[in-house]
């Protein structure tokens, strides 16, 4: 059986560093699930079709090939805020969900994040970890990420977005973000990267060794 790790946690907590961090020192497979939902918005937002038609999304959901997903393309802002309109629909998440199941099964091991791996799609998973950081720092590091790419970027605009994404994250009917709750929590508000990671090989380590 492939060894699961679960991360979670809202935007730019810092979770997808860790989780590449996590899966290139145990040599496991990585998904970013955001991924999923971000380009099942981009196929539809290029065909010019409707975010909410539910039937529409579902097909360009079921239709997704994992293998395809390209970070670069995907991680414009506009499509993140897309991709969480799109993904508070019951027949896009069951849809993408079973991909992620799919995924999570690679031996030897899978990591996988987003915001409801560890209490929907991964329930079992031996860790799980929820990421997670004050708005004000999650837009921060946003905000600097935007000018260091040499794009326009104001904080409070920034914060702004960062703030309703989390509402409408938390706040939706199917599977909202929320910790497990059996998850280890990790506030990377005032801890390093490397701490984050530290604290996690920790964790790992030890139920590798019970597995
Ligand atoms: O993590 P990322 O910003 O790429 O995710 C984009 C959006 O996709 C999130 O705001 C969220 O609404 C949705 N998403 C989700 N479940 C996941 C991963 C992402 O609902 N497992």
């Amino acid at each position: 059986m492939s060894f699961i790790i679960a991360i979670d946690g809202p935007a730019a907590a810092g979770k997808g560093t860790l989780a590449r961090r996590i899966a290139e020192t145990y040599g496991f497979h990585h998904l970013d699930t955001g991924l999923t939902y971000r380009a099942t918005a981009k196929a539809l937002l290029d065909a010019g079709l409707p975010l909410d038609d539910e039937a529409v999304a579902e097909k360009v959901a079921l239709e997704l090939d994992l293998a395809g997903l390209d970070r670069t393309v995907l991680s414009r802002h506009e499509i993140g805020e897309a991709a969480s309109k799109v993904a508070v629909m019951s027949k896009v998440r069951r849809a993408l969900v079973l991909a992620q199941q799919r995924f999570a099964t690679k031996e030897p091991g899978a990591v996988l994040d987003g915001r409801d791996i560890g209490t929907v799609v991964c329930p079992e998973a031996p860790v799980k970890l929820y990421v997670t950081a004050s708005a004000e720092v999650r837009a921060r590091r946003r905000h600097d990420e935007m000018i260091a790419a040499g794009n326009a970027a104001d904080y409070e605009t920034v914060l702004s977005d960062v703030k309703k994404r989390d509402e409408r994250d938390m706040g939706r009917a199917d599977s909202p973000l929320k910790p497990a709750e059996d998850a280890h929590l990790l506030d990377t508000s005032e801890m390093s990267i490397e701490a984050a990671f530290q604290a996690a090989r920790h964790l790992i380590d030890a139920a590798l060794k019970r597995n």
